[in-house]
């Protein structure tokens, strides 16, 4: 199948309210269009360079998001343009987000990584570290960022009731934090979480941002 019979037989597949961030990743420019020109417009990169690149070589309407672990000094060459950043994971990250989108005169929206799966790998906060940033005068003082919500990924595993839980974390915390830091901003709103092999049970568990790559685009080779 092709990618616009994927992205429409998926889509049916979705409830309303959860947002699908197609994950273009590794994939030539032509399937991004075949996808655009199938109505999607919400794109997810996970490469600084990547994105940077193929920005300006596609259609201006694309809402770009980026995915993947972020580094300080990168944060420049997608700050004019990025409409929301996922993987905050330090104080450090978002000051420098803060610092470039001044310097665009723009807000970045971003979600908090949180570190839910078991494997030791995977980047993000723990409930304590985001407690920290959160009370921080630092953090009070940034006025070109607003936390949209949470983001984190699962362990990669099989069994699902290992998933289901660490979703089931990702939303209790999410509420938590709205309820301690974020009551009264309906802007607190966004629970990115789900992809290719795990997005049902992240739905279950009330995502309301899903990524997805392969489903969309096939299996990457790279
Ligand atoms: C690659 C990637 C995805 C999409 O993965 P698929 O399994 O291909 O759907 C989602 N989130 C992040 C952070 C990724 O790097």
């Amino acid at each position: 199948m092709g990618v616009k019979e994927n992205l429409e037989a998926f889509l049916k597949t979705i409830p309303e309210g959860v947002q699908l961030v197609a994950v273009s990743k590794t994939k030539p420019d032509e399937l991004v269009l075949e996808a655009w020109e199938a109505g999607q417009r919400l794109f997810g990169e996970n490469k600084v360079q990547d994105l940077a690149a193929r920005a300006p070589r596609l259609p201006g309407d694309i809402r770009w998001h980026f995915i993947g672990h972020l580094q300080r000094n990168k944060v420049k060459y997608i700050a004019a343009f990025v409409s929301l950043i996922h993987g905050i994971d330090s104080l450090k990250l978002l000051k420098e987000v803060n610092k470039q989108a001044a310097k665009n005169k723009r807000v970045i929206p971003c979600l908090l990584q949180f570190h839910i799966a078991e494997e030791e790998s995977k980047f993000g906060f723990s409930r304590q570290e985001a407690d920290e940033l959160l009370q921080s005068e630092d953090y009070r003082q940034l006025r070109n960022i607003r936390i949209n919500g949470v983001m984190g990924m699962a362990t990669y595993t099989d069994d699902k009731e290992q998933v289901r839980k660490e979703f089931r974390n990702l939303r209790t915390i999410f509420l938590d934090l709205k309820e301690s830091f974020f009551a009264g901003d309906p802007g607190f709103k966004e629970i990115s979480m789900g992809m290719s092999g795990d997005y049902r049970i992240a739905i279950e568990e009330g995502s309301t941002m899903i990524r997805i790559g392969t489903k969309i685009f096939g299996a990457r080779t790279t």
